[in-house]
């Protein structure tokens, strides 16, 4: 039942890790056995699917899916070049939360919400609230993708696109559908991997009638995320959906920074019918610095890479500069 699933999803998210003591007590760890803990990080919350939680070891305080949501104190210290708005997002900004760097490619910006809080993210201090309020729609933004036809694929990203609620996201696909001169339809989300629960029989049809071409591209940064769950999910929007799956991850220091890491991740990927598309140079986002990888040893895991996989299981290691025509060949 339709219902039945959407309720699943909900309730999956309301049930989320919000408190530091509740996620620690399922992992069986203790506050004294994680070094530099911060009990109380202001502005951006701990949020983490008790799904996404189930994936990490029990016991282990570097467990690298723990590292991405676990609140540090180390995150307080300003470091030179690790700003706010590090990707220029404020300069590429055609307002009603559509963003355009590149061209043919419009970004909307659906939704400020997010299932998960990576630490290391670089819309951590984005201001959501100047975002068009939820359920107001995004007519405005769906007017000037019609006027401009130099555009030919739009991105849903956010925040994440998959937290609108079905009768949101019927309404944009299709005012987005109804554009003659789109081509191609992009959905960037990380939900697929935090939260399965949200990739319904309600959404895989409303993906399958339309008639832009889809690609979901979605974030995983280490091979643990790739648990049962969303193995079938990612088998639903593939096999039911028709959907193109691509991922993109982050490169994070004593998380994935790792040859063997990463090449596992591109062999689990694939299983589930996903090519790696993008391992991302950190955005230099203030409060993330800790997370940062030195090129030159970003350079040497993409070249360990090459030389273990074959071509179409090696991301391109990229950086975002801004006021650039397209994200940055780091090597
Ligand atoms: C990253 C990004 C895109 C997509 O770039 P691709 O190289 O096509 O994946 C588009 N618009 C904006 C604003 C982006 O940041
Ligand atoms: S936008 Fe992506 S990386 Fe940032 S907090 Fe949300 S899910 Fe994590």
């Amino acid at each position: 039942m339709v219902t039945c699933q959407s309720e699943t999803w909900r309730s999956a998210l309301t049930n989320s890790f919000t408190k530091l003591d509740g996620l620690l007590d399922s992992l069986g760890l203790e506050r004294h056995e994680i070094a530099d803990l911060d009990p109380n990080p202001d502005g951006f919350r701990l949020l983490v699917p008790r799904g996404f939680a189930a994936l990490m070891r029990h016991g282990d305080p570097m467990d690298p899916l723990l590292r991405q949501v676990l609140p540090l104190r180390i995150e307080r210290d300003r470091v030179e070049g690790f700003v706010a708005d590090p990707v220029g997002d404020s300069a590429a900004d055609r307002g009603n939360g559509l963003l355009q760097k590149y061209r043919g490619r419009a970004l909307l910006m659906t939704t400020g919400a997010c299932a998960i809080h990576c630490r290391y993210c670089f819309r951590r201090h984005f201001p959501y609230a100047s975002l068009p309020a939820r359920g107001t729609g995004h007519q405005a933004a769906i007017a000037q993708i019609a006027e401009d036809d130099s555009l030919s694929e739009v991105i849903l990203s956010g925040g994440d696109p998959l937290m609108l609620d079905d009768a949101q996201l019927r309404q944009l696909l299709s005012a987005l559908d109804a554009i003659p001169h789109l081509r191609r339809l992009r959905i960037h989300t990380r939900l697929p991997i935090v939260l399965p629960e949200r990739i319904t029989d309600e959404l895989c049809r409303m993906l399958t009638a339309l008639g832009l071409q889809t690609i979901m591209v979605i974030h995983a940064n280490h091979p643990h995320e790739l648990g049962i769950q969303t193995g079938r999910a990612l088998r639903r929007l593939t096999r039911a959906a028709g959907v193109t799956l691509l991922n993109q991850s982050v490169l994070l220091k004593d998380i994935n920074d790792d040859p063997e890491v990463l090449e596992r991740l591109s062999e689990r990927l694939f299983e589930n019918g996903v090519l790696p598309y993008y391992v991302h140079q950190l955005d230099r986002v203030e409060g993330a610095a800790h997370f940062s990888v030195a090129d030159d040893e970003a350079k040497r895991l993409m070249d360990c890479l090459r030389q273990r996989l074959p071509g179409y299981l090696v991301p391109r290691l990229v950086r975002e500069i801004p006021g650039e025509g397209s994200k940055t060949p780091v090597d």
